[in-house]
């Protein structure tokens, strides 16, 4: 996973105050293969790349975050952004009905999207109308209304079994759309879903049939539906459907299979559009509103990485960060109250074993990390409190009688106390060489 190649590029990655070129191409190197692999369209992941490095060059790295992890945490920003930042919502019509119309490759998941919009949008107190305009395959209105009968939603169809005041032009997909939407004003439905016909393959006839169902029925919503496991074609497709009928948002189907969701960056990032819903099956309920930010994580497949990212950044307390930064600036001494600060610091972070085992770079590591005791930090704690403000100012003066004062002060042994004066010695060093070299302050001294 990038979680492990990431391992890799991040021991080799220092914090030198700003991002360099070469932390950012290793990186993004990766990112880039990360994207493959998710199957994002080629020539989306270069514009992609490039973007992101231009972005990342020359920004300050942040207190929180070592080099690669900001890398990172800017690739999931502009993947969130090209995904649609927030939410979008089906725009309603100020009078209604609202209409909605779907648009896709056949197989795309688009009648099997509308019963679930009509199910969802009635759930939320509409009376939605479906419409069967797919007269292209024999069974297309069938399954519509089989769909629609599920749902518990009426379909328009031009069938002898569907009653309409309007004469139903039996054959013109224009004209069923048309007297479709009429049926709804006229029956008070205050949204219509149309459902059209798609094509294997991209074709002139099937678009110009949707851009003129467009022209007919004006709708205040076009929704694209892509399959998610459609690969590298996502390109060519969004684009044909684009600039042939032009939609206002896009749903991807079948993220139930294997599919890392690559389709939903090419399509949004060629076309602009926003990803509104995501199809997660056959059943008329596997439909969610679609979150760029947990398709952002799919997509880099980057397990608990960007959670971790996120609670540092929370956890973080600047003004501790600002304090240690001009320690290091002023190569002043690291005192045990320093020491005892990022202890908890740490702690603020939740679970620091579960959380330093999410850290790609912590896999080096990981043995000391099975072996440790979050209780470590209350004895450390407690032997800290232990000493006389002049004691954690200047740990030198601790002698045999202090520690054994210390231990009995603490509840521990001396020997306990001794190990502790021993590693607040190794962090010490180690946070004159963070000086030198930057990174994160806080996790040195821990790693007992
Ligand atoms: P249309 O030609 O665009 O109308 O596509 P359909 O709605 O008829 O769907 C084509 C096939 O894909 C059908 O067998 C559906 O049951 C199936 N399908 C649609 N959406 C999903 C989905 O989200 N997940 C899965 N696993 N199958 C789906
Ligand atoms: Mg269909």
């Amino acid at each position: 996973s990038l979680s492990d190649r990431l391992t890799s590029t991040f021991k080799n990655l220092r914090g030198k105050g700003r991002l360099s070129e070469a932390d950012v191409d290793a990186t993004v190197r990766e990112i880039r293969r990360a994207l493959l692999d998710a199957d994002v369209a080629v020539p989306v992941v270069r514009e992609f790349a490039a973007h992101v490095k231009e972005r990342a060059l020359g920004e300050e790295v942040s207190a929180a975050l070592n080099p690669a992890q900001q890398v990172v945490k800017i690739v999931n920003d502009e993947l969130v952004r090209i995904l649609g930042g927030e939410t979008r919502r089906i725009r309603l019509a100020k009078t209604p009905p609202t209409v909605i119309m779907l648009a896709g490759l056949q197989g795309a998941g688009k009648t099997t999207l509308a019963g679930k919009l009509a199910k969802w949008l009635k759930g939320q107190g509409h009376s939605p109308l479906l419409v069967a305009a797919d007269l292209q395959r024999p069974n297309a209105v069938t399954q519509l209304q089989v769909n629609g009968q599920r749902a518990g939603v009426p379909v328009f169809a031009p069938h002898p079994g569907v009653q309409s005041e309007f004469e139903a032009a039996t054959g013109d997909p224009v004209a069923v759309a048309r007297d479709g939407v009429a049926e709804a004003r006229q029956k008070l439905h205050d949204v219509v879903i149309v459902d059209t016909a798609g094509r294997l393959g991209i074709d002139a006839e099937m678009m110009q049939q949707a851009a003129d169902i467009r022209a007919a029925v004006n709708p205040d919503e076009v929704l694209f539906v892509i399959d998610a496991m459609i690969g590298q074609d996502a390109v060519n497709t969004a684009q044909a459907f684009h600039e042939g009928v032009d939609f206002t948002g896009v749903v991807l189907s079948k993220l139930d299979g294997d599919a890392r969701g690559g389709a939903a960056l090419s399509v949004a990032s060629v076309t602009g559009k926003p990803v509104m819903f995501a199809s997660t099956g056959e059943g008329l309920d596997d439909f969610e509103i679609f979150h760029p930010d947990r398709m952002a994580n799919r997509i880099l497949d980057m397990g608990d990485i960007l959670t971790l990212i996120e609670q540092a950044e929370k956890a973080w307390d600047k003004d501790e960060a600002a304090r240690m930064a001009k320690k290091f600036v002023d190569q002043e001494d690291f005192t045990l109250e320093d020491f005892l600060a990022q202890m908890q610091q740490i702690r603020n972070m939740g679970s620091m074993k579960k959380l330093l085992m999410m850290m790609p770079g912590a896999a080096g590591m990981r043995e000391q990390l099975e072996n440790f005791d979050e209780r470590e930090i209350d004895r450390v704690e407690a032997i800290v409190r232990s000493m006389t403000p002049h004691e954690r100012l200047a740990p030198k003066i601790i002698n045999g009688s202090r520690r054994a004062r210390i231990a009995r002060g603490s509840g521990v042994q001396v020997s306990e106390v001794n190990a502790l004066l021993e590693r607040f010695g190794q962090a010490q060093k180690m946070m004159k060489k963070l000086a030198q070299g930057g990174g994160i302050p806080g996790m040195p001294g821990l790693a007992g």
